[in-house]
């Protein structure tokens, strides 16, 4: 529910309307042209930006809010026409930040890979925080995030990843974890983060889980990454409980020049691999925490560029094709 959402004589909703149509338009990529070589098996920054542009056209994304519901659908109908499997994982949750009470509902993208060895997991979350509570005018500090940093930039990698995966076998699966209710907690307390996540890595292994039963090769989290000046470190907690994982990704990037990686100790962050690390699931958070548009109304899609969205994107994929 966001019935605590500031919508004043229910002006968003034209616009609201106005963007599902955008976002439908967006949901057909014409990838490449037949015979044009291997400019499919390359991520395109441009898409995934596209790809941000869309998300933040639904409005809030607040867990139990109408463009949370629909990002979902988004996301299961992108699934659906790249030919891979989707599901959800819902339970209900008070948010501690409103103290709305809703159904925070996680979605599985499966991609089936061709062999039997680990397979990789990479997730982000794709609910935006209820209030924009570190904006400078007090006056703002109600409203709800945009969130195109926080929230949409990862999803957007992952989005781009379907299409650029569609009718492609890798060597392993590959599972595409979205998150809902990472971002509804109080600052200072951790517990009321990571809703999603938390719930999903608990239930791995249990009855109805849509988390594979085999352990991955690694999680890979995506949060905050389309900065414009993009400079993502090696976060603290990935660095210390994950530190092999954490290395080989550090590695591979340096191999494919990616500048913006730089394997230096970052800080430590709180985020949706924290639940996997503790099920000793080897777990690396890819986050630029130097944002200054960290909830506040400013956290648009002009903070965000196709470049920085490249370089993690190209990454990930080359990470998916090549164990
Ligand atoms: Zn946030």
């Amino acid at each position: 529910m966001s019935s605590r959402v500031p919508d004043p004589a229910g002006i968003f909703l034209p616009l609201r309307l106005a963007a599902a149509a955008l976002a439908l338009a967006l949901l057909v990529w014409p990838g490449r042209a037949p015979g044009a070589g291997s400019e499919k098996d390359v991520f395109s920054g441009e898409r995934a930006l596209e790809l941000v542009v869309a998300q933040c056209e639904l409005g809030p994304r607040i867990p139990g809010s109408p463009g949370n519901a629909a990002l979902r659908r988004l996301i299961h109908d992108t699934a659906g026409r790249c030919g891979f499997p989707s599901r959800e994982q819902c339970f209900p949750a008070v948010l501690p930040l409103t103290g709305d009470e809703v159904e925070i509902c996680n979605v599985v993208v499966s991609i089936p890979g061709g062999g039997d060895g680990p397979g990789l997991w990479v997730g982000a979350h794709f609910d935006t925080r209820p209030h924009c509570d570190r904006d400078p005018d007090p006056a703002a500090r109600l409203e709800p995030l945009v969130g195109a940093n926080d929230g949409a930039s990862g999803v957007a990698v992952l989005l781009h990843l379907m299409e650029v995966l569609a009718g492609r076998v890798p060597p392993a699966g590959v599972e595409l974890l979205f998150f809902d209710g990472e971002d509804a907690g109080l600052g200072g307390d951790p517990r009321g983060f990571c809703l999603g996540s938390g719930r999903m890595a608990e239930s791995w292994g249990e009855f109805g889980s849509p988390l594979p039963q085999a352990a991955p090769r690694g999680l890979i989290l995506l949060d905050m990454v389309g900065d414009r000046d993009l400079l993502i470190p090696q976060e603290a907690y990935s660095l210390q409980y994950a530190p092999e994982w954490t290395r080989t990704v550090f590695e591979r990037a340096q191999a494919l020049g990616l500048d913006a990686f730089q394997p230096f100790p970052g800080p430590p962050v709180f985020d949706d691999h924290v639940p996997f690390l503790r099920r000793g699931i080897p777990a690396l958070d890819l986050i630029d925490f130097d944002y200054r548009f960290w909830h506040t109304l400013e956290d648009t899609p002009n903070k965000c560029s196709a470049g920085s969205l490249a370089q993690v994107g190209s990454l990930v994929l080359d990470l998916i094709l090549t164990p």
